[in-house]
C-alpha cells in the first residue's frame, strides 16, 4: 500500500504541464510500475514484483525447505514415496499444461509431512505434503488441489499472504499472527484460487466437482470449526457449495482424460470470466489502467472488510447459541460411538447445528464433530452422534479431558 502511495505522488508531479495525450501515456507508465495486467481477467491488479523478481523469491523459499529437510535427514520427492512422485509429476503437468503460467518451467515438490496441505510460494515449484498425496481418493481431486495452487500464483496472491506464513511454519521460524482482517483477504484469494483452478481441471481432462467432493468430506470430519479460530479459509460447508456451483458451470469444458482442444481461448473467455478489450495508452487506457488498480484495491479492502464482517458476526452468534445448549447425558453403544442428547433451552430454529468435541490426549488435541440431523426449535432435545477419531475408544475417553463446543448453526431465516 505504501508503495502505491508513492506511485500517486509520482502521477501528482507530472500532471503540471503536459497534454492530455501526454498525461494519458504519463499514467500508463505510473500504471506499470505499480501494477500488471492480471494474467486471468486481464483487469489490472495490485503488484510490484516483477515476474523475474517473483520466481526468484518463491523459488528462494522452496530451496530453503529443501535445505532444511535434507539437514534434518528427510526425503524428497521419488526417493521418499517413488509412486506417489511419479503420480504427482504426472497430474501436475497435465494441469500445468492448460494453465496461465505453462510457458514457464514447474515443477511439484514432494516432502515428508502427514498433513493434508499443499502450498505455492510464488515461484515455479508447487510443494505437496505426502500426507495429502495419501489421503485423496484419486487423481481428479489430486488436479483440483495442485489447480488451485497453480492458480494462486496465476491470479498473483501469493507474496504477503500464505507463502510466508507457509514458509515459516515449516522452516519453523514464528509465524505472523493474523488478525481476521487479513483471514479475510485470504478468503477472496481462496475463493479466486478455487474458480481459477476447477477450470483448469475440466480443460486438462479431470472432473471439476473433485474439489466439491473433497469440501464435502471435509465438511463431514471437521464440521466448519465456525467459533473455534479465525478462518483464513472458507469454511468447509461454503466451499462445498461454492466449488460445486463453479464446479457444474464448467463442466461443458470437460471430457473425461482429454485436453479441451480450445484450451487456449478458453483461459481467456469462459463462463467464469471475459478477457476485454482494453483501451491502448494515449488512448484513455492509461487512465482507465491506474483507475483500474485503485479501483480493483479499494473492491478488494471492502470486500475483505465485509467478509470479516459477516465471519465475525456468524461466530459471535454460534457463541451464544452455545451458552444455550445443555448436555443432558451420554453413553457409548460401542467402542467408536459416543450418542449424546442436548436441550436447546431458548433462540431462534435452528439448522445445519454440528456440535464438536475436542480431546487431549497426551500432546495431541484431537477433534470429533457430530451432525445433527433436521431443524432444532427452541426448547427441544435432540440427539448427536460422534464416531471417535483413530486411536481413542469410548472407554479411554472416561479417562481423558474433554470439551464439547458448537461447532456451527445457522438460524432458520
Ligand atoms: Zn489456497
Amino acid at each position: 500500500m505504501k508503495r502505491f502511495l508513492l506511485a500517486l505522488a509520482a502521477l501528482w508531479a507530472l500532471s503540471g504541464c503536459q497534454t492530455l495525450q501526454q498525461i494519458d501515456k504519463g499514467l500508463y507508465q505510473v500504471a506499470d510500475v505499480v501494477s500488471e495486467e492480471d494474467r486471468v481477467t486481464g483487469q489490472r491488479s495490485l503488484s510490484f514484483a516483477g515476474r523475474a523478481e517473483q520466481i526468484a523469491k518463491g523459488n528462494q523459499y522452496v530451496e530453503q525447505i529443501l535445505a532444511k529437510e535434507k539437514k534434518e535427514g528427510r526425503k524428497v520427492d521419488a526417493a521418499l514415496n517413488r509412486p506417489q512422485y511419479y503420480r504427482l509429476v504426472r497430474v501436475f503437468d497435465r494441469i500445468h499444461t492448460v494453465s496461465h503460467l505453462s510457458n514457464e518451467r514447474w515443477q511439484p515438490v514432494l516432502i515428508d509431512r502427514d498433513s493434508f496441505n499443499a502450498f505455492t510460494t510464488g515461484g515455479t515449484y508447487i510443494v505437496v505434503h505426502l500426507g495429502l498425496m495419501e489421503q485423496l481418493k484419486n487423481d481428479d481431486e489430486l488436479a483440483a488441489v495442485i489447480g488451485h495452487e497453480i492458480a494462486h500464483t496465476v491470479a498473483n496472491h501469493v507474496f504477503e499472504r500464505q507463502s510466508h506464513a507457509q514458509v515459516s511454519a515449516i522452516a519453523g521460524s514464528k509465524s505472523a499472527r493474523k488478525g481476521a482482517y487479513q483471514a479475510a483477504f485470504t478468503h477472496e484469494s481462496e475463493r479466486e484460487a478455487d474458480r481459477i483452478g476447477i477450470l483448469y481441471s475440466a480443460l486438462a481432462g479431470f472432473d471439476p466437482l473433485a474439489a466439491s467432493r473433497i469440501w464435502a468430506r471435509q465438511y463431514t470430519l471437521q464440521g466448519n470449526a465456525r467459533a473455534l479460530f479465525a478462518h483464513d479459509h472458507p469454511v468447509n460447508a461454503e466451499r462445498q457449495a461454492e466449488t460445486a456451483k463453479v464446479g457444474q458451470a464448467v463442466k461443458p469444458y470437460y471430457a473425461p482424460g482429454e485436453r479441451n482442444p480450445q484450451y487456449a481461448s478458453l483461459l481467456k473467455n469462459n463462463v467464469l470470466w471475459q478477457q476485454g478489450e482494453s483501451a491502448q495508452a494515449g488512448e484513455g487506457g492509461g487512465l482507465q489502467a491506474l483507475l483500474g488498480t485503485a479501483f480493483g484495491a479499494y473492491v478488494q479492502h471492502e470486500q475483505a472488510k465485509q467478509e470479516a464482517r459477516r465471519q465475525q458476526a456468524h461466530a459471535n452468534f454460534v457463541k451464544a447459541i452455545e451458552t444455550r445448549l445443555k448436555l443432558e447425558q451420554s453413553s457409548a453403544p460401542d467402542a467408536k460411538t459416543l450418542d449424546t442428547q442436548w436441550r436447546y433451552s431458548d433462540g431462534p430454529r435452528l439448522t445445519q447445528v454440528v456440535i464438536g468435541l475436542l480431546i487431549q490426549k497426551g500432546e495431541k488435541v484431537l477433534r470429533a464433530v457430530a451432525h445433527v440431523d433436521g431443524e432444532v426449535r427452541a426448547g427441544s432435545r435432540f440427539q448427536a452422534r460422534f464416531t471417535l477419531p483413530e486411536g481413542i475408544t469410548a472407554q479411554e475417553l472416561k479417562s481423558l479431558e474433554g470439551r464439547f463446543y458448537l461447532d456451527d448453526a445457522l438460524p432458520v431465516q
